[in-house]
C-alpha cells in the first residue's frame, strides 16, 4: 500500500519525518521531503527518466499538496534533480527554490530545453496518434520552465541561511558538475542535522575541486550510482590522445558525442592540455550544440570569476577550454556546413549517447569512412546508439536508414563524474563524527545494496536502503 502523505495544514503536525519521494531504487527522480512541526522542505525536484514505468511516475499526483511545501533546495542542475520543478510550480508551489548561483545559471539552460522537448514529444505523439491521451499533453511547457526559473534564490557555498521556520541551509562543493552541492539542513525543532550528498563527483575531476567532507550530521542521505563499482584508473587522457593521433594520421575526422553540461567542458579542457603538451596536433575543434555552448559560457564565467568549486590552478585561466582553435557552431546551417571540411578536425556534439541531436547527422556522414573515429566519453545506457557503437555494431540506424560502421570506435568511458564505492566510503568516513544512520539512495538496487553492506561492514554505521515513498522519523 502506498502511504498517504497529504497533510491538511501547511505545518506538519506530527514528528519530524523524512520521505523518499523518488531516487529510491532508481538513479532518477531525486525528491526527498523533510517535514518538521514548523516547516516542509523538498530536497531536489527531479524528473523520472529511462524506462516507461518510471517516466509514468512524473504524471502521478505529487504526494503532498505542492502549496504546502515552504521551500525547495536543489543539489545541482541535472534534469533528474531539477526537471520536475516547473511541474511542481504549475501545481501550486510558490515558495523559494534555493540553489548555488551556478546551478541557477545552468538550470536556466536545462529547464527551458526540457520543457521544449516535452512539447515536441507531445506534438509528435499527436501527429503519430500513438498516445492514449487525446490530445497528448506535455508534462510542462517551455513557458512553465521560464516561470519556474523566477523562483530560484541563489545562495553561495558555505553561507548558512534560514530558509523556512526552524530550518537552516548550508551548501558545500560536491565536485560533480559546476555548482553541484551537498546540502546540510539544521533543524531546530527536533534539533537534528541532515546531510544530503546530492550527486558526488570524483576527487580527480579535472575542473572542479574534490567533494568537501560531510559536516557533523545525525543523518546522511548518500547517492550510490556506482555503489558496487570501482573505477579502473585507465589513462583516459592517453586513450583520447592516441585515438586523435591515429585519426589525424588517416586524414579523418573525430566525432565526440558529449553531454551538453560538464562533459563538453571536460573534453575541451583535456584537448587543450594535450595539445599544449604536444601530445596531439593542434586540430580545429567544433562545438556543435546550442545547449552545450550556453553551458560552456557559464563554465567560462565561473573560471573567470574564480568560483569556489573551480580547481585553484584553473581559476582565472584565460584559455581553460580554448587555445584559439575552438569554433562555436550555432545554427543548423553552420552545422551542416561542417560536411564540407576536408582536413582533420574534432567535432563535439550532443547528445552524449547519440539518442538525438545534431550528433546524428555527423555520425550518419562519418561512420561509413574508415579514416574517421567516434570517441565515447561517457556512460552509454542500454538501448542507445552510443551503447551499440561501444558494443561493436557493424551498422547503425540513423535518421531512418542503416549506415555501415567502418569508422574506428574508441570507448574512453573513464571520464565518469560519479564517485565510485571507495570514494563514497571515503567521503562518508571523512565526517567529523559518524552519523547515526545513513540512507542509501540514487542507485540501481544492486549498487545501493552493495554500498549499504560496505557502510555497515567497514564503517560500522547503520545503513538503510529506503523503499520508494518510505517515511522515517528524524527525531
Ligand atoms: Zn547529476
Amino acid at each position: 500500500m502506498v502511504p498517504s502523505l497529504r497533510s491538511p495544514t501547511r505545518a506538519h503536525p506530527g514528528p519530524a519525518v523524512l520521505s523518499f519521494l523518488g531516487g529510491a531504487g532508481t538513479v532518477t527522480g531525486s525528491r526527498f521531503l523533510v517535514e518538521t512541526p514548523s516547516a516542509t522542505v523538498l530536497i531536489d525536484c527531479g524528473l523520472f527518466q529511462g524506462l516507461k514505468a518510471l517516466r509514468r511516475r512524473n504524471w502521478d499526483p505529487f504526494p503532498v499538496d505542492p502549496a504546502d511545501v515552504d521551500a525547495v533546495v536543489l543539489t545541482h542542475a541535472h534534469v533528474d534533480h531539477v526537471g520536475y520543478l516547473p511541474r511542481l510550480c504549475r501545481q501550486g508551489f510558490d515558495g523559494p527554490v534555493w540553489c548555488t548561483p551556478a546551478t541557477a545559471e545552468l538550470a536556466a539552460v536545462v529547464l527551458p530545453d526540457t520543457g521544449h522537448l516535452q512539447e515536441e514529444e507531445a506534438a509528435f505523439a499527436n501527429r503519430a496518434g500513438y498516445s492514449k491521451h487525446r490530445p497528448a499533453l506535455p508534462l510542462f511547457t517551455e513557458a512553465d520552465a521560464h516561470a519556474a526559473l523566477g523562483t530560484l534564490e541563489p545562495l553561495a557555498f558555505h553561507r548558512r541561511r534560514p530558509i523556512a521556520p526552524g530550518v537552516e541551509l548550508t551548501f558545500r562543493p560536491a565536485g560533480h558538475i559546476l555548482g553541484s552541492a551537498t546540502v546540510e539542513l539544521s533543524l531546530s525543532g527536533p534539533d537534528r542535522t541532515i546531510c544530503f550528498s546530492g550527486d558526488l563527483g570524483r576527487p580527480s575531476h579535472p575542473l572542479l575541486v574534490p567533494p568537501e567532507p560531510p559536516p557533523a550530521a545525525d543523518i546522511v542521505v548518500v547517492e550510490s550510482t556506482y555503489g558496487d563499482r570501482r573505477h579502473v584508473e585507465t589513462d583516459a587522457d592517453q586513450r583520447l590522445a592516441e585515438a586523435v593521433n591515429r585519426t589525424a594520421r588517416r586524414g579523418g575526422t573525430v566525432v565526440i558525442p558529449a553531454f551538453a553540461v560538464d562533459r563538453t567542458e571536460v573534453v575541451l579542457l583535456h584537448l587543450r592540455q594535450l595539445a599544449e603538451q604536444g601530445a596531439i596536433p593542434d586540430l580545429p575543434v567544433f562545438v556543435d550544440s546550442p545547449m552545450a555552448l550556453r553551458a560552456l559560457n557559464i563554465y567560462r564565467r565561473a573560471v573567470n570569476d574564480h568560483d569556489a568549486d573551480i580547481r585553484r590552478d584553473l581559476r582565472g585561466h584565460r584559455n581553460a577550454f580554448d587555445d584559439g582553435n575552438v569554433t562555436e557552431v550555432h545554427t543548423v546551417a553552420e552545422s551542416k556546413a561542417l560536411a564540407g571540411l576536408h582536413h582533420p578536425s574534432i567535432i563535439i556534439s550532443a547528445s552524449g549517447m547519440a539518442t538525438g541531436g545534431r550528433v546524428l547527422h555527423h555520425l550518419a556522414r562519418l561512420l561509413p569512412d574508415r579514416r574517421n573515429s567516434v570517441i565515447l566519453v561517457g556512460y552509454q545506457a542500454a538501448g542507445t546508439r552510443g551503447r551499440s557503437l561501444a558494443d561493436g555494431c557493424r551498422e547503425l540506424k540513423l535518421l531512418g536508414r542503416y549506415v555501415p560502421v567502418r569508422a574506428e570506435v574508441v570507448d574512453c568511458g573513464a571520464f565518469s563524474v560519479h564517485a565510485d564505492a571507495e570514494e563514497l566510503l571515503a567521503w562518508l568516513g571523512a565526517a567529523p563524527r559518524p552519523p547515526e544512520t545513513v540512507y542509501v539512495v540514487h542507485g540501481e538496487p544492486e549498487a545501493s545494496l552493495a554500498l549499504h553492506d560496505a557502510i555497515e561492514d567497514r564503517l560500522d554505521i547503520t545503513a538503510v536502503v529506503p523503499r520508494n515513498l518510505e517515511r522515517v522519523r528524524l527525531d
